[in-house]
């Protein structure tokens, strides 16, 4: 698995070199090498600073739903800015790569940090395979695939399900009053994740309910402690 990944990083590097990838944030600047954004568009994000604190704004809003070891976003989702630019180019327009580049950045300050040094695998949160088949990929598993290549730790793509509700199924749950949603996540590889470190990972944060459930699944196995990361986390009342 190092190995591969090793290899995928060498290719890579070697690509960037003869191929600079534009900026997810302006399209235009080349992005720095080891950097994803333009200087121009890095100057105009907020970064979260929540990789090396035990407690801050993202295991707040968790906190007292789900146990977690470790939490943290690299930056505070803003409206127009760079950053949503890019997580929209990623989600809508098929470009693939900047998954891969925010999820590396992501990697990078996970692996400085003493919290998440422990971690043994990533889990990302998956589509529905319809939407998956539609979109041609699932974004978080693309940052997964990042982060995964910079902290030398395996991604495990496929351990989680999500599925939905049969129609009778979602006509009892509106009427005793659940959540009102149609799909659930399974915990589709016990055995990979059990007795394991796990980090789950998604591209924005927003009220933690699909965190929270994917959480959920994957604590279902026995001794999995479990933390989570994101590239961005909203505020919850204004999207600022
Ligand atoms: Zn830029």
């Amino acid at each position: 698995m190092r190995t591969i990944g090793g290899v995928r990083r060498w290719v890579s590097d070697l690509l960037w070199f003869f191929y600079p990838e534009l900026c997810p944030g302006c399209k235009k600047a080349a992005a720095r090498a080891k950097a994803c954004f333009c200087m121009r568009c890095e100057s105009q994000l907020l970064p979260a600073d929540m990789c090396f604190a035990p407690e801050n704004e993202f295991t707040e809003r968790l906190w007292g739903r789900i146990p977690l070891q470790s939490g943290a976003a690299l930056y505070f989702f803003q409206r127009r800015s760079p950053l949503q630019r890019a997580l929209h180019r990623l989600k809508y327009h098929r470009q693939a790569h900047i998954g891969l580049q925010l999820g590396r950045l992501l990697g990078a300050q996970l692996k400085r940090s003493p919290l998440f040094r422990s971690v043994e695998a990533i889990v990302p949160v998956p589509l529905h395979p319809d939407k998956e088949q539609l979109r041609g990929y699932n974004q978080s598993a693309l940052i997964a695939s990042g982060i995964s290549d910079t902290m030398g730790i395996p991604a495990l793509n496929s351990a989680l399900e999500r599925r939905r509700f049969s129609e009778s199924q979602t006509r009892k749950r509106r009427m005793e009053r659940f959540e009102d949603t149609e799909e659930v996540f399974a915990l589709a590889q016990p055995e990979a994740v059990a007795d394991k470190h796990i980090l789950l990972v998604d591209d924005v944060l927003t009220t933690g309910a699909t965190l929270e459930a994917c959480g959920r699944a994957l604590l279902s196995a026995p001794n999995v402690r479990l933390s989570m990361a994101t590239v961005a986390i909203a505020t919850t009342n204004k999207m600022r």
